[in-house]
């Protein structure tokens, strides 16, 4: 009977794993192309400080598909980390990001930074520093205007490594933010010990705390201990005036969020900083 079931359940499955499998292919065979075929492009979302004044951009990457359309980075960046795609596609990123960032301070568009999410995969790579290095030599951008995004989950794979590496950068005058901050298995030593500047509050928590007190206790532990800290702390994904009332008045430094401007193209971008700049004199 055993025999009998296991055998049916064995043909279903395949079937099943045989789809999502050549699936998986298809999708991994198609980003290669993207990747090599320039099918990738960046969306930059601006910052903006208590003031209003414009504190930073964010680069956010997208795929054009050439059937399925515009396809989400959640989507495909795991599954790139799977694949090891993410080290060429994240080359290209910080290539593109610095060259247009580069561009935009050249225009007196940005005196502030270009922030670039890192993988784990790409950030725990030996040559991580050197390759960073090259990029800023090749694009022209400044350290300066360079702002990098790690996540919880890069800083907890290899905490030693991640401190020397955050000290390094630290020493180029290249800034570093903990993303999503919250979501993770974070301990709170980690912020004792490893050196950024900045915390990002994850919106799940801050599209929430005007909801609910327990987010909203979240947020203000957050905001407290970063300040106690010395960190920046942005709040992310403020989409409501309410949202935007409520972090304000908890001592947030940053915010950024649909309500102000959501992730645009760099011609879009520049059309906007522009206007920003006019309305500002
Ligand atoms: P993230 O780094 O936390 O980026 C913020 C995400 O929130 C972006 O989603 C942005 O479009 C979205 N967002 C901003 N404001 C709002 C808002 O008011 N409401 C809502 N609902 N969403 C808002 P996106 O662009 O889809 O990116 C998703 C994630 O993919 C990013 O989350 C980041 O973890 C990853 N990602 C994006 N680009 C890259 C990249 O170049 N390299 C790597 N390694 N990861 C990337
Ligand atoms: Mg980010
Ligand atoms: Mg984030
Ligand atoms: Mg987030």
């Amino acid at each position: 009977k055993a025999k009998q079931q296991g055998r049916n359940t064995y043909q279903l499955y395949t079937e099943d794993l045989d789809s999502t499998l050549s699936q998986r292919v298809s999708l991994r065979s198609e980003l290669q192309e993207a990747i090599e075929h320039g099918h990738l492009s960046l969306h930059y979302q601006p910052l903006l400080d208590r003031e209003g004044q414009v504190d930073g951009l964010e680069a956010l990457v997208r795929w054009h598909h050439p059937s399925k359309g515009l396809i989400s980075p959640a989507t495909f960046i795991p599954m790139a980390e799977e694949t090891g795609q993410i080290i060429p596609l994240s080359r290209w990123v910080m290539r593109q990001a610095s060259k247009d960032a580069h561009q935009l301070v050249k225009q007196g568009l940005l005196n502030k930074r270009m922030a670039i999410n890192l993988s784990p995969l790409q950030f725990h790579r030996p040559n991580f520093l050197s390759t960073l290095r090259s990029v800023l030599s090749e694009t022209g951008l400044a350290p300066e205007h360079l702002e990098l995004e790690l996540t919880e989950g890069i800083l907890m794979h290899d905490t030693d490594g991640a401190i020397d590496i955050l000290n390094a950068l630290n020493g180029m005058q290249i800034s570093t933010s903990i993303d999503d901050f919250g979501t993770g298995f974070s301990s709170l030593s980690y912020l004792r010990d490893l050196p950024v500047d900045k915390i990002k509050i994850d919106r799940s928590f801050v599209q929430r705390a005007i909801k609910s007190d327990k987010n909203a206790a979240i947020c203000q532990g957050i905001i407290t201990l970063a300040q106690k800290l010395d960190l920046r702390v942005v709040a992310e994904g403020i989409e409501t005036p309410e949202q935007y009332d409520y972090l304000m008045s908890l001592g947030c430094d940053v915010f950024q969020g649909y309500l102000f401007a959501k992730p645009m193209p760099l011609d879009s971008l520049t059309t906007w900083l522009m206007q920003r700049e006019r309305v500002l004199i």
